[in-house]
């Protein structure tokens, strides 16, 4: 059995902040991410809130620091399928890591496999709307920067190993169960968009409505388009629309809570979408909007500024005309208030955030009435949960954009360290939040 001092799951900028502030402190960590690459959400978004930073000139680093740590294995393609406290206070960990079909240390990232690849994929790094091959490297600044094989679409005609220069390709590799011995645990497994798209707004099968990441890797510098475009005919939008809300705050899909990122993200695209497409009219329909940290509402006014109009309302329904344009039914909360009728060339909903992770028959934590892994109290210790010695960091506790993803990260591993100096063995008193009928 390999040993650690903490296996941090998800390789989110939550679980890579973890993972090197405990790192740090000269702990030997095991990250276990289920993709190919490190990065989480962070590396497909194109710019950040409040700064417009570049997503990736932030990330890129954080991803280089946590893959060139010589305290941190990264195990990429891979789940904890068990995790046990033992008696001694210390955890046996099970971990299923599905096959590369491709050798990490021959591969030199060249993707000449994938040039050779008569098969094309669709590419859910740029969510669904790009297509790439069913083997080659992820994406450009992938961490490892190896390729992978898709084994479901792949056809095994030989092309990539003859290909390859230097034999890194095994069709053979079959999957691993590992069992790791380690003295901590922290959760850090990250977010889903809202996996439903209502009926009134078209339930995905309307091609011009898109989701919010979709939008972030449209405005990407590596983008699927290269432009901004919509998806079904690829004409540059002229009216472009937001819905706030469109999978939060809905009592109608059993997520009554706010996701606290959307309103913000709606309105860094829509900043970015009036310098990218200048002649684009934007709207932001939107119930109340939620400019909760340091500088956001002084970004909203800047939008506002730049000429994005935000009108106060609820969407009630979308509906799709033969071209491709969207009318939208607006029950407007102003003075003059009532029932009124928009168009735009695409709709982009704000859908929120829901836990990636259901640690159920994985790990006995306690999760909140909507699968977000509990804190035992909120207030006090945030990235504390019920079983001592495993910690919470990022949206796996509750939605939350960067800013606090790396926080609570940070306090999860002072948490974590503190647990492996001997303290923190007692189980939490832990306290419940308020619950909301979702009826
Ligand atoms: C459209 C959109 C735009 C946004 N824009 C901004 C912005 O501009 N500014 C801002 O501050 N915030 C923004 N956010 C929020 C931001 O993306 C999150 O705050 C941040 O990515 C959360 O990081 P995380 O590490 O907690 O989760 P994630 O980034 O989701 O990472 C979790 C990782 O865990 C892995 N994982 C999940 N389950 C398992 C498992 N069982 N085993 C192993 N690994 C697992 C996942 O594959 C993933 O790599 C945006 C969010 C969205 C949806
Ligand atoms: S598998 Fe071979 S061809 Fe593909 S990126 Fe790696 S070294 Fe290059
Ligand atoms: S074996 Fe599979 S991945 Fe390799 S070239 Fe053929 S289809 Fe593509």
């Amino acid at each position: 059995m390999k040993k650690y001092d903490a296996v941090v799951i998800g390789g989110g900028i939550a679980g890579m902040q973890c993972a090197v502030d405990l790192a740090d402190q000269d702990f030997k960590v095991l990250l276990v991410e289920k993709k190919s690459s490190i990065g989480g959400t962070m590396i497909q978004l194109s710019k950040v809130f409040p700064t417009l930073d570049c997503a990736s000139c932030i990330t890129t680093p954080k991803m280089s620091e946590t893959y060139k740590h010589p305290n941190i294995t990264i195990m990429t393609l891979a789940e904890v399928t068990k995790i046990e406290r033992r008696d001694d206070d210390r955890f046996t960990i099970k971990i299923h890591e599905r096959p590369r079909y491709v050798h990490l240390d021959p591969c030199t990232g060249c993707n000449e496999c994938a040039e050779a690849c008569p098969v094309y994929i669709v590419d859910d790094y740029d969510m669904g709307l790009g297509i790439r091959k069913a083997v080659g490297v992820p994406f450009t600044n992938a961490l490892p920067p190896k390729a992978v094989l898709h084994e479901d679409e792949c056809i095994f005609c030989g092309r990539c190993a003859t290909a390859c220069p230097t034999d890194a390709i095994d069709y053979s590799m079959l999957p691993q169960d590992h069992e790791i011995d380690a003295g901590t645990v922290v959760l850090a497994t990250g977010l889903l968009e809202t996996p439903i798209i209502k009926e009134e707004y078209g339930g995905g099968q309307f091609k011009n409505v898109i989701t919010g990441k979709q939008m972030e890797r449209i405005l990407a510098p590596h983008g699927p388009y290269g432009g901004i475009m919509r998806p079904s005919d690829g004409k540059q939008p002229l009216s472009i629309a937001y819905i706030q809300c469109a999978g939060s705050r809905d009592f109608s899909i059993g997520i009554p809570y706010c996701s606290r990122v959307c309103c913000m993200y709606a309105t860094k695209q829509s900043m970015l979408l009036s310098a990218a497409a200048p002649l684009a009219d934007i709207t932001v329909y939107y119930m109340d909007l939620r400019a909760f940290g340091k500088g956001y509402e002084e970004f909203i006014q800047d939008a506002k500024a730049m000429g994005v109009s935000f009108i106060r309302g609820k969407v009630a329904k979308i509906t799709e005309k033969e071209n491709g344009d969207l009318v939208v039914r607006v029950e407007v909360f102003d003075e003059d208030g009532g029932l009124r009728e928009f168009e735009h060339e695409l709709v982009v909903l704000s859908i929120g955030l829901v836990p990636k992770w259901n640690p159920d028959g994985v790990v006995d934590v306690n999760t909140d009435q909507y699968g977000f892994i509990a804190s035992a109290n909120p207030n006090e210790s945030p990235a504390t949960t019920n079983i001592p010695g495993v910690y919470v960091a990022g949206v796996a506790n509750g939605p939350m954009d960067i800013v606090d993803s790396i926080k609570s990260g940070s306090a999860a591993a002072m948490k974590a360290s503190i647990y492996l100096n001997g303290g923190l063995r007692e189980a939490p008193k832990t306290f419940k939040l308020v619950e909301m009928e979702t009826k």
